[in-house]
């Protein structure tokens, strides 16, 4: 059975090798379905919706209301420093697939084995760039 929950967020970001509309500086109200696959246990339950919430809420508060600005855009970079803008740095460019990468691996480097231990056997995570686009990965736990 899969369970999961979702988070929102507001943030600007850009692809700055875009041909098109997104190499410009611009936002998105972002959504995040994170999905724990499992047996539930004999109370009924695969996973506390508290857990989950726990586990992803301090990443949405520190991406909330960022630029997200990938490592390689040195000149969005700089230009974010000089101003004391925050932002929100990313290892690679913002696609919602790397999003989606990213969230999985910080969530899974933290809760791992906690999550093992309470027979997660997959996560999935699905980031919406907007209504109708978003990317899905699922892999085991
Ligand atoms: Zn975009």
């Amino acid at each position: 059975m899969i369970v999961a929950k979702t988070f929102k967020w507001e943030a600007a970001h850009r692809i700055p090798w875009h041909k098109e509309k997104c190499k410009h500086l611009h936002g998105h109200s972002y959504k995040m379905v994170v999905e724990f696959e499992g047996e539930p246990d004999e109370k009924g339950f695969v996973i506390d919706f508290n857990d989950i919430k726990s586990m992803v809420e301090p990443f949405i508060k520190q991406i909330d209301h960022t630029t997200i600005i990938s490592n390689s855009d040195i000149e969005l970079k700089e230009i974010f420093d000089q101003k004391a803008w925050r932002y929100f740095l990313l290892p690679y460019d913002s696609s919602a697939e790397n999003l989606c990468l990213f969230f999985l691996n910080i969530i899974l480097e933290k809760n791992r084995e906690n999550l093992r231990n309470n027979r997660i056997t997959a996560i999935g995570i699905k980031v919406f760039e907007t209504e109708t686009a978003y990317a899905y990965i699922k892999q085991s736990v």
